[in-house]
């Protein structure tokens, strides 16, 4: 009797172990599923031409999107797709540094930094789209600016001091805003020293920075004279 006693408790114990074992294996099974999926939706929100070297294509297609004085593309994850208002600002920033388009792409790709620009130009007059017009930079620590302006660095030739700029950059300024201008409507380029102009700067929204710098600060207006004398 207490044998079979014992025997019906095990056979109990090992029913609830069968039920029990599928059930965990199912558990965990939910989990794994759950939280690829959560991956899958994170990943699939970006754009699947963001943090990746592009084929020569591709990159045309995006250039045909974009400015054609486009010299590298490498398109960082660091952006709202897509932006949510028109474009009808200019933000200029210098990059406190003489950095390579390779070296800010490579900055601008990291997702920790949560920064990025459109545009940036380099000392030898080179352009780097970093984030399609059609999209949301994060640049100017400033929302509202950053959902109208196409936001550009550009490289300082000189480090320190009244952070220089050199003349092929800043003409290449001058092509580069002419040409956003002329593809987003923008007939008059305006330089107000306020967010009412269509020319920005970062430390007009951020009194920590001061970005763009002496020297390109005290060639805001002359930038602007230039541009509108082309549109
Ligand atoms: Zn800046």
């Amino acid at each position: 009797m207490g044998d079979t006693h014992s025997d019906t408790n095990e056979r109990a114990a090992s029913k609830r172990m069968g039920f029990v074992a599928p059930a965990l294996l199912a558990g965990f099974l939910v989990l794994v599923v759950a939280v690829g999926v959560l991956c899958l939706v994170e990943y699939r929100s970006l754009p699947d031409n963001v943090g990746r070297v592009l084929t020569a294509e591709e990159q045309a297609d995006v250039i045909a999107e974009n400015s054609s004085l486009t010299d590298y593309v490498f398109l960082s994850p660091n952006a709202d797709f897509p932006r949510e208002e028109p474009i009808t600002r200019i933000t200029v920033h210098h990059m406190a540094g003489d950095l390579s388009l390779e070296e800010l792409g490579n900055r601008f790709a990291n997702r920790d930094r949560r920064a990025s620009s459109h545009y940036a130009i380099d000392s030898a007059g080179n352009v780097a789209l970093y984030v399609e017009e059609k999209n949301r930079a994060w640049t100017s620590s400033n929302r509202d600016n950053d959902e109208r302006a196409v936001t550009i660095e550009v490289a300082n030739d000189q480090v320190g001091g009244d952070w220089h700029v050199s003349d092929a950059a800043f003409d290449k300024l001058v092509e580069l805003i002419v040409d956003i201008c002329e593809r987003n409507g923008i007939t008059e380029f305006t330089y107000t020293g306020d967010d009412n102009g269509t020319l920005t700067t970062h430390n007009m929204f951020n009194d920590q920075t001061i970005c763009p710098g002496p020297y390109l600060s005290g060639r805001l207006g002359e930038l602007a004279n230039a541009v509108n004398s082309r549109l």
